[in-house]
């Protein structure tokens, strides 16, 4: 299942890309989707649904959702339980973990690469309990992520070779947090919007075979300002699993003991009580026609007009088959039954 972008070991440099052509745009058109905006820590109107996160235009093609996050574990303690809730839901979901977490140790005797390629299997592992098989490593050094054009031109790549309608990554912008976490959250988000949708950034990918790509929906995980809260109340024996798969970064701990610890943290942005369990996120739009929201309800409109016209289809031919059995007893009697 793993594919790797870069071909640097963990410990060494982001290596291969060459900066594209700069181009300022004017194309802003990223907006804080205010009609998902309850009140900080509430669930406006109980948990949403999942499938609002994608564009609703071609039900024949699975869904994609890429999450990029700095550190492997990062994603189990963020949004596991939503990762996981999308791959059962028959999504795409692709993990990209920029640093493989080589510096995520106090054992002086373990070499800063084998913890890298211990964490890699780790996450590999924590993947499949989510139910999610793609990791992709893109080998960063762990604690020196630097927001440039080489680490927006991999992920800028990424995006493009995913074609993800939904990106999940840290939010870079809640103020003190781990600074990878910072710089992470912070170029997934430029790489977003406006870089892999404009043709000019990093124009070598066009001879990589790589498409432009516009992602719609980006959910920051991590974010002390939620306006989104997904219900991971069915996952959050998964997202556990997953977390105990983090043996070199975790205490281990039965399942029942991690329920406990997680009830004092992020999950329990539930604790309004509307759902058990909870993961939380601030919800960004870029544009486009293809809210969610909106094709949802016009597929839902159309769906009921639909039905409503065979109903009135169904009624009216069972007035004509009424109207026929009324007259069993005319002439006409050789026409009973050809309503019903
Ligand atoms: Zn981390």
């Amino acid at each position: 299942m793993e594919r790797v972008l870069a071909t640097a070991s963990p410990a060494s440099a982001v290596v291969g890309y060459t900066v594209g052509i700069m181009v300022d745009t004017t194309d802003k058109q990223v907006t804080n989707d205010a009609r998902y905006a309850p009140k900080a820590g509430t669930l406006e109107s109980g948990a949403r649904d999942r499938a609002e996160l994608a564009p609703e235009e071609d039900d024949a093609q699975p869904k994609r959702a890429l999450v990029v996050m700095a550190h492997p574990d990062d994603i189990e303690f963020t949004c596991g339980g939503t990762a996981a809730g999308l791959a059962e839901e028959g999504w795409a979901v692709t993990f990209c973990l920029v640093t493989s977490g080589d510096k995520g140790t106090k054992d002086e005797s373990l070499a800063s690469h084998d913890l890298a390629a211990l964490r890699e299997a780790e996450q590999e592992a924590a993947a499949r309990e989510l139910g999610v098989n793609h990791c992709l490593f893109l080998r960063v050094p762990d604690g020196f992520v630097e927001d440039g054009p080489e680490l927006r031109g991999l992920l800028v790549r990424t995006i493009r070779e995913v074609q993800p309608d939904l990106v999940i990554t840290w939010d870079g912008y809640r103020g003190f947090n781990h600074r990878d976490h910072r710089t992470v959250g912070v170029a997934t988000l430029d790489a977003v919007f406006p870089l892999a949708r404009n043709p000019h950034y990093f124009p070598e990918h066009a001879a990589m075979g790589l498409r432009p790509h516009r992602a719609n929906t980006v959910l920051l995980a991590g974010t002390r300002e939620p306006d989104y809260f997904v219900d991971v109340s069915a996952q959050i024996e998964k997202k556990v699993d997953a977390l105990r798969r983090h043996a070199s970064q975790v205490q281990p701990a039965s399942r029942e003991e991690w329920l406990k610890r997680l009830r004092g943290g992020r999950e329990t942005a539930a604790q309004q009580g509307q759902v058990p369990w909870a993961e939380s996120f601030r919800r960004l739009h870029f544009g486009g026609t293809s809210a969610p929201n909106r094709k949802a309800v016009l597929k839902r409109l159309a769906k009921e007009a639909a039905e409503a016209a065979a109903a009135a289809e169904t009624a009216s031919a069972d007035g004509e088959a009424s109207q026929n059995a009324t007259r069993t007893d005319s002439k006409d009697g050789a026409k009973v039954g050809t309503g019903g």
